[in-house]
């Protein structure tokens, strides 16, 4: 544990300009700054952060917080991990951020030990004479004991009762290893999904094992070539990147990282000596992707293979990788319809190295795209090209590639750039609020929510409403998350009187509430045309939340002062029942 004192003395000294603004770009317009929100679609910016408060909130999907939870947020990290971050941030240290490991539930700290003692005895069983076979067929595919080892590459003994006999032997139980996704249930006994197959390991960006990917070596049967776990707590089929443990590393000294369809083409790119490489391992990329590689903040080089389906890929990838701001390039594959692997088994390192080298941007991409399929000897073909085109591509980085690239379509397809500068117009940033898909709306609040939420505020702003409310006979809060939150406050104000939202977030944040508790407190904290706070008008919106009770409510408050043995309270709330009624 991190003592309090330690956590508050972090978040004392941190600057969530400074923070947020070494993960995005930050902009300065009044008071406060401004940012593309990573929480949402956004293409216009709806984060603002605030100095004086530090906070951030979105007007748009209304996510928020101090800079704990945006740490937290958008890395996808536990609570201490992020309070972590932040103090190495600052440089900030203290002995008592040192001890504690990343924090995993116990069932999930079974199944990570359970695949990582897997994929050891994968690894062992390789070398050895019952993965004979596998290691054979690596070795026939140019993966030696070297890359063997870097890539931690195994084989699973074709018996697969073997492995489960093994891992139980390290005390893992058979329900452990089923959770762990290795395990396969047959009449009577247990097997291992991925006997008789190489293995490869599947990382996470923690360098542990959450899965494997196999391939079969033999082709008689009709098995598929490759298996994947499948769908475990560790293991999300649309956020893993192979080989991420180590290129995420290379990529930060390289400062470029390439992206490839599977791990043949991993292997050929290490043995070219480029390191720096995932694969996506035959899924399609996903904005989860896009999370995990904005997060390396290089630029990236995609390098799917040159068939249709590579090339259509890559097309398909620039426009999740332009919704995130994730700067990137193109392999140009000049119309060569290969895989990496078979460029370099084909035509030798030089060569391989030459053509991955050559890169070029999405425009240009576009141009070779589209003049491969439409016939541009046509009217129509010439038409169907511009259209695509036109849909497809990016702002211009500046006036000259602008020019330069309306004088390449022009030659294509024979109209004069100045009417091709009319059809290119540069892209506004607010285009997509035009498509509003990705807006969330505000809620309609009901009258209670609304009611609640003013006496929240009332809370926030004066010590009197505090006590007001929590001496009040009746219960003032329907809304379980406005009563929580109500103790909350009462918590942080028996301690000191003037709030300081971020503190309070924190509060909120070390005793395990959730996002939606903050955001709601931020959005509360940011009402407009707010009335001080006076008895009478306190004890207006707490007649309307006893006016607007469903039958069902008053009953649970009213079997509730029955629990407590409060005939007071019950003869109370009866009293406002009756005269409600009556209106
Ligand atoms: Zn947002």
């Amino acid at each position: 544990m991190i003592p309090r004192e330690v956590i508050d003395d972090i978040l004392s000294k941190a600057d969530i300009v400074q923070i947020i603004g070494s993960y995005i770009n930050l902009v300065k317009r009044g008071n406060n700054y401004w940012a593309l929100c990573p929480f949402h679609n956004d293409r216009h910016p709806s984060l603002s952060v605030s100095p004086s408060k530090q906070i951030y909130s979105c007007f748009v999907c209304h996510e928020g917080g101090n800079v704990f939870t945006f740490v937290q947020n958008y890395e996808k990290i536990s609570y201490i991990d992020a309070v972590k971050k932040v103090a190495k941030m600052i440089g900030y240290s203290s002995p008592s951020l040192n001890v504690e490991q990343r924090r995993v539930d116990d069932a999930t700290k079974g199944i990570l030990s359970c695949l990582k003692d897997a994929n050891e005895f994968y690894h062992y069983v390789v070398f050895t004479e019952a993965g004979k076979h596998g290691y054979d067929y690596l070795q026939s595919r140019n993966i030696d004991n070297e890359m063997i080892n870097y890539f931690s590459l195994g084989f699973s003994p074709d018996n697969g009762d073997i492995t489960i006999r093994q891992l139980r032997g390290k005390n893992h139980s058979v329900d452990e290893i089923d959770q762990s996704g290795i395990l396969i249930r047959n009449a009577n006994t247990f097997s291992d999904r991925f006997q008789g197959r190489i293995t490869f390991p599947i990382y996470n960006e923690y360098s542990e094992v959450i899965g494997f990917s196999a391939r079969k070596i033999d082709n008689s049967s009709d098995d598929a070539k490759f298996i994947n776990s499948p769908a475990t707590k560790v293991f999300n089929k649309s956020a893993i990147l192979y080989n991420y443990q180590n290129a995420s590393k290379e990529a930060r000294r390289e400062g470029y990282i390439y992206i490839v369809e599977g791990f043949m083409d991993v292997f050929a790119f290490y043995r070219a000596g480029i390191k720096s490489c995932i694969a996506l391992m035959g899924t399609a990329f996903t904005s989860e992707h896009a999370k995990i590689l904005r997060r390396l903040n290089v630029p990236l080089r995609l390098c799917l293979d040159g068939d249709d389906a590579g090339q259509h890929g890559i097309l398909l990838m620039t426009k999740i990788l332009d919704e995130y701001h994730i700067s990137y390039q193109i392999v140009d594959y000049h119309g060569d319809k290969r895989d990496p692997d078979d460029i370099f088994n084909q035509d030798g390192k030089e060569k391989f190295i030459t053509l991955v080298s050559k890169l070029i941007k999405k425009n240009d991409f576009l141009i070779n795209y589209f003049t491969n399929r439409h016939d541009l000897s046509s009217i129509d073909g010439k038409k169907d090209f511009l259209d695509d085109v036109i849909k497809n591509y990016s702002s211009f980085s500046d006036d000259i590639e602008k020019k330069l690239f309306l004088s390449q379509v022009s030659s294509l397809v024979n109209l004069d750039i100045s009417s091709l500068k009319e059809l290119f117009k540069d892209k506004k940033v607010d285009d997509a609020f035009a498509f509003g898909d990705f807006r969330i709306k505000k809620q309609k609040l009901t009258k209670i929510e609304n009611s609640e939420q003013h006496l929240i505020r009332y809370m926030l702003q004066s010590m009197e409403a505090v006590e007001y409310i929590k001496e009040s006979s009746i219960p003032v809060f329907i809304d379980d998350i406005y009563n929580l939150l109500a103790k909350y406050i009462i918590e942080y104000k028996s301690e000191k009187p003037d709030i300081d939202i971020k503190d309070l977030i924190n509060l909120i944040q070390q005793t395990g509430g959730d996002q939606k508790m903050i955001n709601l407190l931020i959005s509360i904290s940011e009402m407009k045309d707010m009335s001080p706070y006076s008895r009478k008008s306190a004890d207006e919106y707490i007649d309307v939340i006893q006016k607007n009770l469903s039958d069902k409510e008053f009953l649970n408050q009213f079997e509730d002062a029955g629990k407590k043995q409060d005939p007071l309270l019950q003869a109370k709330l009866l009293d406002m029942r009756i005269k409600k009624k009556r209106q």
